[in-house]
């Protein structure tokens, strides 16, 4: 591996704990951070953009980024398929970028077993209470998709250990503060 290879970084925490939050205000103040955009078979929410918050695909054309290899990683999550493009992310770690992936736990597992310079970080609730509120206050999946995130929150949950760093996102501005901390030390580099 050359010496002026990215960072990867991998954000995993349950549904609703306030991820997107913060990986789009780490973005909105560090522009150099390149940020993966996942593929999924999921519908879009009201408001996200194909091609920005994710590629929206059909399970066909997802099946045939698993076939053609074309996926860093991928999962299924509450009903739908999920993964990584794999040749950007690529391209921005060879360029020696800081790349980050907010992905869900199996995707996480498959990360730190083929990227041994990968660091993972657990972004927690402060209660469950907490993010179930999060997570109904976001307004915008259906009971059954509710229910199938809180179910599998408790899984990821329970994984918390297998991770590099853990933070709790109570106050955000903190929660930014310390994921700050983790990406760039104390000296900012690309
Ligand atoms: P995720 O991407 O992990 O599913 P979101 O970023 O969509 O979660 O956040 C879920 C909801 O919680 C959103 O309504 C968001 O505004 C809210 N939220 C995020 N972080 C906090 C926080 N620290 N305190 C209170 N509410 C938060
Ligand atoms: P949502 O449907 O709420 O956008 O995402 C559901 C879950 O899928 C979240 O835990 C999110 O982190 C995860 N996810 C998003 N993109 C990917 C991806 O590319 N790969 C994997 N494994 N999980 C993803």
């Amino acid at each position: 591996m050359s010496k002026n290879q990215g960072k990867l970084f991998v954000i995993t925490g349950p549904s609703g704990v306030g991820k997107g939050t913060l990986v789009r205000s780490l973005l909105s103040a560090h522009s150099q951070l390149f940020v993966s955009i996942s593929a999924t078979t999921r519908q879009p929410r009201t408001g996200e953009v194909d091609g920005k918050d994710y590629y929206f695909l059909t399970t066909a054309q997802f099946e045939s980024m698993i076939e053609e290899e074309n996926l860093l990683e991928w999962a299924q999550y509450a009903g739908n398929y999920y993964g990584t493009p794999k040749q950007a992310v690529l391209e921005q770690i060879n360029q020696g970028k800081t790349v980050i992936l907010e992905i869900e736990l199996l995707g996480a597992r498959q990360v730190k077993e083929n990227f041994a310079q990968s660091q993972l970080i657990f972004i927690l609730p402060p209660s469950e209470e907490e993010l179930e509120r999060r997570l109904r206050g976001r307004g915008n999946d259906a009971e059954e998709a509710i229910k199938k995130r809180l179910a599998r929150a408790k899984e990821e949950i329970a994984a918390q250990d297998e991770f590099d760093y853990k933070i709790v996102n109570d106050q955000l501005e903190s929660a930014i503060a310390q994921l700050e901390d983790i990406i760039f030390g104390k000296q900012e580099v690309n």
